[in-house]
């Protein structure tokens, strides 16, 4: 079944990141609509190879979606394989995306675009390097030791990112599975039970597995019960001074080894102390603390039948569990390359952007039920990163063919990172920018582009500069594609930060989806056919801009620094697309616990004011809240039902960052 975009919606305004503020313009024709359904456009929930017959038709698959696409799939493949740990600044994986950027801007031969000083004018160097603020906890100093013999770090153990900083010697307690309640009544929680007071409690990741090793709850992987973040939450409740976690001996599941500190951050931080042992250091403690002198894997049996709860060990036994963690900045880089001008114009400059990203493992811009869970994110932003890269060496071959013009403006390639903490990357590079401001005709952003449907495209930007829109409309035309035209310079991805420094701005958008910001943002999700087209268009208008008149800003540049992506309050509503000729913002869903459901705004209701001031689309609504502090209350008129009501909002604040 074809999903839609209304049906799909599942963003919530406040998070930076690409979705949530694209309003249809309001002045603008819905769309440039030929009524034309290409043939041979797949669905992205259906693409996959034809499995119908023994011989699939790979050659005709990847002939299908043209040499573009197909390079542009690899790229999002290899982007979003597990390898690249979900790009999370400050995370090895993210190193690794970095390296593997910069290599494929020298491969189509640009040259490096930042000076190695700020200041200094020579460009020796593709990355831009910056800090970024509590972003990922680093240990400081840790042990664990029983009695006087002490683990090994990173051998023995690893202090959990959850850890809190804090020194403990207490016995241990036996907590199975740490799970509150599971699948047909399960529990590893006996009620009013002291077991876990004073104690180290040691529980298994993961749930109840099978003797193949497999869950007994999940037909793939793992269940919901498996979380880790309500296990710690569960044994920190129940009294627990420290936790021990380690994984069910023979689980079937990759990660069988220890975790490192950033990649096991699951949910909140705790206060009491939090390691992972590994499966040999823990059987040998947990037959010394046993009475009955059981092996971890006998423990297990039992977790796994249901047949234990929790179970306090020797008090002989008294096990250390130090770990001292702190929250300091961590470096990340903006990658960037320069393709050289020529003529007239080559010390003008267009710039064409993509951030590459993403969240990591679920610890921030994600629903913490999927803390500490892998987000791939292919569609955000592996898709963009990999349509900058084909225009890397789609340009690079324009400027060294006969066809290019005389005269074309330089254009600096960037990779932007920790935009999904919110557009911290594109924001330090107009803040401190390594090309003068004057000499930047535009800035071109790819953010999700790679699950495009129906052939439409949602491009944001097109008020930005004097006449965009009458110069854009051909090149719109020409894609054949369905344009969503909005505008507005703001939004939720980088293109507002340079739309802030007055830079004229497009922003490219294929639209969100139902795993937008999840697990499942699979690079087998995507659609490479319809970011070949995408591609195609961006390709066709960045030439443009490197080679005709210089565009003029148009619209209202920071000033007060508030227009910035991050908002601080967050109202917890999905935003639909307006009709055309609609006022308001029409509200897709609702998240629990958030300042729209406690003030009881509902699916379905269109809101048309804020304090009294009218509410165009969702941009003006991400304006407001960049605007306010959480405990700022705001009258919000609604319609429901065909009656307008008012409501008053407390603003809570967004998710925190890190
Ligand atoms: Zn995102």
């Amino acid at each position: 079944m074809l999903l839609t975009l209304r049906s799909t919606l599942t963003t919530l305004l406040g998070a930076a990141c690409a979705v949530s503020a694209i309003a249809m313009a309001q002045d603008s024709e819905p769309a440039h609509k030929k009524g034309t359904i290409i043939e041979g456009t797949v669905n992205i929930y259906d693409y996959s190879p034809d499995e119908t017959g023994t011989d699939p038709d790979i050659a005709g698959q990847l002939a299908a979606i043209g040499p573009v696409g197909q390079q542009w799939y690899q790229h999002v493949m290899t982007l979003s394989n597990p390898y690249f740990e979900g790009r999370a600044p400050g995370s090895d994986g993210i190193a690794a995306a970095a390296n593997y950027v910069e290599f494929w801007m020298r491969h189509a031969g640009l040259e490096p675009g930042f000076p190695a000083k700020e200041g200094e004018s020579e460009r020796t160097t593709y990355r831009q390097p910056f800090e970024l603020p509590g972003a990922g906890p680093k240990v400081v100093d840790s042990a664990v030791s029983i009695g006087d013999s002490a683990l090994k770090s990173g051998q023995d153990y690893i202090v959990l990112g959850s850890s809190g900083s804090a020194s403990v010697t207490a016995p241990l307690a036996f907590a199975g599975y740490a799970i509150e309640s599971g699948r047909d009544g399960y529990t590893s929680f006996k009620d009013d039970s002291e077991d876990l007071k004073g104690r180290i409690a040691v529980f298994f990741r993961y749930e109840p597995i099978n003797q193949e090793g497999v869950s007994r709850w999940s037909e793939r992987r793992w269940s919901e019960h498996s979380a880790a973040a309500p296990k710690l939450e569960a044994l920190a409740k129940r009294g627990a001074v420290g936790v021990i976690m380690v994984t069910p001996p023979d689980a079937r599941d990759a990660r069988r080894g220890l975790e490192s500190t950033a990649t096991s951050r699951f949910g909140d931080r705790l206060t009491i102390p939090a390691a992972q042992l590994s499966i040999e250091a823990m059987d040998a403690l947990i037959q010394q603390a046993d009475p009955n002198a059981r092996t971890l894997a006998e423990w297990r049996q039992q977790a796994d039948e249901g047949a234990v709860t929790t179970v306090p060990l020797k008090d002989s036994v008294q096990v250390t569990l130090k770990a001292e963690l702190t929250t300091g900045t961590i470096s990340t880089d903006n990658i960037g390359g320069v393709l050289r001008g020529a003529g007239s114009l080559a010390d003008e400059w267009v710039i064409v952007g993509s951030h590459y990203d993403h969240v990591g493992f679920g610890n921030y811009g994600a629903d913490p039920r999927n803390r500490g869970k892998l987000h791939p994110g292919a569609d955000d932003n592996a898709s963009g990163t990999a349509a900058m890269l084909c225009m890397t060496k789609l340009m690079s071959d324009w400027y060294g063919s006969d066809s290019a013009p005389k005269d074309r403006r330089s254009v600096l390639f960037m990779a932007f990172s920790a935009e999904e903490v919110g557009l911290d990357g594109s924001r330090h590079w107009t803040e401190h920018p390594t090309l003068k401001q004057e000499s930047i005709n535009a800035m071109v952003n790819l953010d999700m582009v790679g699950r495009m449907r129906n052939d439409e495209l949602v491009v944001g930007g097109v008020g930005s500069a004097k006449g965009f829109k009458d110069w854009l409309r051909p090149r719109f035309e020409e894609s054949g594609l369905t344009i969503r035209a909005d505008l507005s310079g703001r939004g939720p991805s980088d293109h507002a930060s340079f739309y802030s420094a007055g830079i004229p701005v497009l922003s490219l958008f294929t639209g969100v989806h139902d795993v937008y910001h999840k697990p499942g943002d699979h690079g087998w999700t995507v659609n490479p056919g319809g970011a070949s087209k995408v591609i195609t268009l961006a390709e066709s208008i960045t030439k443009g801009l490197a080679s005709e008149p210089k565009l003029e800003f148009e619209g209202k540049t920071a000033g007060s620094g508030q227009d910035r992506g991050y908002a601080k309050v967050r109202l917890g509503v999905s935003p639909g697309y307006a009709e055309t000729g609609q006022q308001g913002v029409v509200v897709e869903a609702v998240s629990d616990g958030t300042s729209a459901a406690e003030a009881g705004i509902k699916k379905g209701d269109v809101l048309l004011s804020w304090n009294g001031e009218l509410l165009e689309g969702a941009g003006d609504m991400m304006d407001h809240l960049r605007k306010h502090a959480p405990g700022d209350k705001v009258k919000i008129k609604l319609r429901r039902d065909g009656k307008d009501i008012e409501l008053d909002v407390t603003m809570k604040a967004s998710k925190p960052r890190g």
